[in-house]
C-alpha cells in the first residue's frame, strides 16, 4: 500500500511509526453476514489490531456459527424489523426483543437513514418518536438493552440525494425526532452512529448541547469518509470536542463482511481514521474515493493527534464498558 505523507513529515519514516497507538481495538460498528465472509473479515481485521467487534447481524446462520467459533470476540446486535416499525406494527418487534438476550444478542439496532423510505412502505405521519412506538422503547429499557439508532445522514446527502424533502424530510426534523427520544427515555442507553450524525463543524455546538443534556447516549465514529472529511475541517475544535467527551465516543468503521475480498476497501477505512485520530499529518488525501467531494477537489485528512489516554478510550475502553463486554 502506498502512503502519502503529510508535509510536516521530513525524511523517511517507517510504517510502524505512523501510529501512536499499539493496543487492541474494539470496532463498535460492523455488519456481519455469512460465516465465510465473517472469517475473511476477521483475517483482515487481525492485521489492524481489531480484537473485538460489535457485529450487526444480517444472516442468522452466520450469527449462530460465529457465536460458536468466536465466543466473546463479538457483541451481537439484532436488527429490529423495520418493515413492522414502519407500519407501527409493534407486536412482532416486541417478540423480537423478548427473545433477544436468550438468543445471544446484547444490543438492538434500527436504521432510519432517509433512504429507508425507498425500501419500506412507511405509514403516514411516521416519526421515530411517535407514541405508538413507545412499547418498543419501554421494552428495551426494561431489559437494559443498548439501542443503536441511525437517523440522520451527512449534510452532503441532504444536498445531493434527499433534495425531495417532502419525501425524505429534513436533517433538522430528523435530529429533533431523535432528540425527543433521548429526552423521553432517559433510562434507554443509546448508541448513535456517525458522531450522532453531527460531525460537521457547524453542528458541534449543537452536539455539545446534547452531550450536556442527555448523558444516556454514546456515539460511534463509523463512516471513515464522513468523519475524516468533516472533523478535518477544524482540527482545533474537533480535538477539543473529542477530548472533552472522551468517555462517550466509540471507534467504529461500518464495515460489511460482504466486501471481505476487497482488501483496499478495508485498508482505506482503517488508515483514514488512524491518520485522523493519531497523527499530525496535514492534507493527507483520503485513501479512497469520496463521491461527495470528487467534483470539488477531494477529501483531505488533517490529523487530530489525540493524547494516548484518549486513544485508548476511543479504541477500546469505552466499548468495553458500554456493552459490558
Ligand atoms: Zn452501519
Amino acid at each position: 500500500m502506498f502512503f502519502v505523507w503529510g508535509l510536516d513529515h521530513i525524511g523517511a519514516i517507517e510504517l510502524g511509526e505512523r501510529w501512536k497507538y499499539s493496543g487492541p481495538i474494539f470496532d463498535a460498528h460492523t455488519h456481519i453476514g455469512a460465516i465465510n465472509e465473517i472469517e475473511a473479515m476477521i483475517k483482515i481485521e487481525d492485521e489492524y489490531g481489531i480484537k473485538k467487534q460489535l457485529g450487526i447481524v444480517h444472516d442468522v446462520e452466520g450469527f449462530k456459527e460465529a457465536k460458536e467459533r468466536y465466543g466473546d470476540r463479538f457483541v451481537f446486535a439484532k436488527y429490529l424489523s423495520l418493515k413492522d416499525i414502519a407500519q407501527f406494527n409493534v407486536e412482532p418487534v416486541l417478540a423480537q426483543i423478548e427473545t433477544l438476550l436468550v438468543e445471544g444478542f446484547k444490543v438492538a439496532k434500527t436504521w432510519f437513514g432517509p433512504r429507508w423510505r425507498d425500501w419500506h412502505s412507511v405509514a403516514e405521519g411516521f416519526r421515530v418518536d411517535h407514541p405508538r412506538l413507545a412499547p418498543i422503547y419501554e421494552a428495551l429499557v426494561e431489559r437494559d438493552i443498548p439501542f443503536i439508532i441511525h437517523i440522520g445522514d451527512p449534510d452532503t446527502y441532504y444536498g445531493n440525494q434527499y433534495k425531495d424533502s417532502a419525501k425524505y424530510g429534513t436533517k433538522e426534523a430528523h435530529l429533533t425526532e431523535l432528540e425527543n427520544l433521548l429526552k423521553t427515555y432517559p433510562g434507554l442507553r443509546f448508541q448513535i452512529p456517525h458522531f450522532a450524525a453531527q460531525p460537521e463543524i457547524h453542528r458541534l455546538p449543537h452536539l455539545t448541547e446534547w452531550m450536556e443534556k442527555y448523558p444516556n447516549f454514546v456515539m460511534d465514529t463509523a463512516s471513515s469518509r464522513w468523519m475524516a472529511r468533516e472533523l478535518s475541517k477544524d482540527t482545533e475544535k474537533s480535538r477539543e470536542f473529542i477530548i472533552r467527551y472522551q468517555n462517550r465516543i466509540l471507534f467504529g468503521t461500518d464495515l460489511f463482511a460482504r466486501k471481505s475480498d476487497d482488501l483496499p476497501y478495508y485498508d482505506g477505512r482503517y488508515v483514514a481514521q488512524r491518520v485522523l485520530f493519531e497523527t499530525r499529518e496535514h492534507g493527507t488525501p483520503l485513501p479512497f474515493n469520496d463521491a461527495d467531494t470528487e467534483n470539488t477537489g477531494g477529501t483531505f485528512i488533517n490529523g487530530l493527534d489525540l493524547p494516548d489516554k484518549v486513544l485508548r478510550k476511543l479504541y477500546w475502553e469505552n466499548a468495553q464498558s458500554f456493552y459490558d463486554a
